[in-house]
């Protein structure tokens, strides 16, 4: 813990850079550079452009078993730009921002690398420390491409953390999800004069919401299908031969999950055929959910605890009762409750939840995580005034937090091989019968434009 606030002040000034560069999905350049940069200063060895991610890296300090990974991320979030005071202020208006904190979760991840990396030299430590820098997880299943690239192959533990706006323990959870671009090409004539030449893409479309719709009420009340119609047609007096939905569906259960995905394909397939129009499916991003780990969740419970919450200054608390006028007041939080550690809970799959590409690592390492408060309480991620909370003390004070847990973590592992065997072994009992597959193609390659279509 003293390593981690040696190097605490440098690693702030890292995540400030990563939150002014507020980069999006695999177009991290500045932000990746950075924290190689810092982590090749520091001794470790780079490999860059993992897995046809250009901004994808892995660093790496020492050898030989056991191998222990931390994850980091560095996208930002459209829209969402935001200067760090405690009213809507975008610093360029619509311009991305890190509502998400990715900014901290990297350089905090960072952080602890290099504490851990000094504390294996001073102790002579064997063993292999891997930094992994994962692009775009907001929407473009980074990781998912770097785990069929084989880079996590040897790896024994995977240690990340999200920001978040208490200090808690992430063993399991998150949604698995898919998300598709659904196009569908039809035949354009006057909507006037000819309409029984027309084919309507845009009939397609409204038929498979209906579809969607109806489907709805079949599906375990846990999943979450949402959509939107990017392109409906040109005007109303053309038959629209072009029309587009997105749309994402998630469930608790990545098996659920592809049984709703077949349903969901099958209903797209139909309404073309009602509409004798023709289907074009391209899978934008899928993430599995989180397999939790009890034996790492033990650790890392008694770790957090250890490390303990943080209390604001004045300033900062000003700052909190500020930001906090800006949220429905049911939803304000206790700004104590960033000096506590939340009790380790079982997974609840009826608590409100999002997704990770975090989850397909877990489906093949034993993964555990760490949420520390650098979000006002009561602010939830993807907002302005998470933006806000991530570009000042209160998200990097977070950031300490959860870097000195990950830091001693990675201690415990690399100094207990029966911690390792155990994490293993929780694995396989959670994986029995269950094989992981994601719903991207094989042959797709990373989509390195999917935030500017
Ligand atoms: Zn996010
Ligand atoms: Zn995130």
């Amino acid at each position: 813990m003293k390593l981690v606030d040696q190097h605490s002040a440098e690693y702030i000034e890292t995540s400030k850079k990563i939150w002014q560069f507020a980069e999006m999905g695999y177009h991290e350049e500045k932000s990746s550079a950075l924290l190689q940069q810092d982590l090749k200063a520091a001794g470790f060895s780079l490999e860059t452009g993992v897995a046809g991610e250009p901004t994808g890296f892995i660093a790496t300090f020492g050898q030989g078993k056991p191998v222990i990974a931390i994850l980091g991320e560095f996208d930002a979030l459209p829209g969402l730009s935001q200067a760090s005071v405690p009213d809507r202020s975008p610093v360029v208006s619509g311009a991305p921002g890190h509502g998400c904190g990715h900014n901290l979760l990297g350089s905090g991840a960072a952080l602890a690398a290099v504490a851990v990396k000094d504390y294996m030299e001073t102790n002579h430590v064997t063993g292999t420390l891997r930094y992994y820098g994962t692009p775009a997880e907001e929407g473009g299943s980074g990781k998912v491409y770097m785990i069929r690239a084989g880079v996590f192959r040897d790896v024994d533990v995977v240690l990340h953390w999200h920001p978040s706006n208490a200090n808690s323990i992430q063993s399991g959870g998150m949604l698995a999800i898919v998300s598709a671009r659904f196009t569908f090409h039809g035949v354009a004539a006057h909507a006037a004069i000819s309409p029984d030449r027309g084919r309507s893409a845009l009939d397609a479309i409204m038929l498979m919401g209906n579809g969607i719709e109806f489907m709805r009420e079949h599906v375990p009340s846990t999943s979450r299908i949402h959509y939107i119609i990017t392109n409906g047609g040109a005007a109303p007096n053309i038959v629209p031969d072009l029309a587009t939905m997105e749309l994402y569906a998630r469930s608790p259960s990545l098996i659920t999950l592809d049984n709703i995905w077949k349903r969901i394909e099958k209903i797209a397939e139909g309404a073309a055929m009602m509409t004798e129009t023709t289907l074009e499916t391209k899978i934008q991003s899928s993430d599995a959910n989180i397999v939790g780990n009890d034996a790492l969740a033990k650790v890392a419970q008694k770790n957090l605890e250890e490390v303990g919450g943080f209390t604001y200054t004045p300033a900062e608390a000003k700052f909190a009762q500020d930001l906090q006028k800006s949220l429905p007041p049911e939803f304000a939080g206790n700004l104590e409750s960033t000096a506590t550690v939340q009790p380790l809970k079982p997974y609840d799959p009826n608590m409100p939840s999002a997704s990770t590409d975090v989850g397909d690592v877990s489906w093949n390492v034993p993964t555990i995580g760490f949420g520390a408060a650098t979000f006002v309480p009561g602010v939830a991620a993807h907002s302005w005034q998470a933006t806000a909370c991530t570009g000042m003390s209160i998200g990097q004070r977070g950031m300490v937090i959860a870097a000195k847990a990950l830091a001693i973590t990675a201690e415990d592992l690399f100094s207990d091989p029966k911690l390792v065997s155990a994490a293993r072994a929780d694995f396989e009992l959670k994986m029995k019968g269950k094989n992981y597959a994601s719903q991207i193609p094989p042959n797709q390659t990373p989509p390195l434009d999917y935030r500017s279509h």
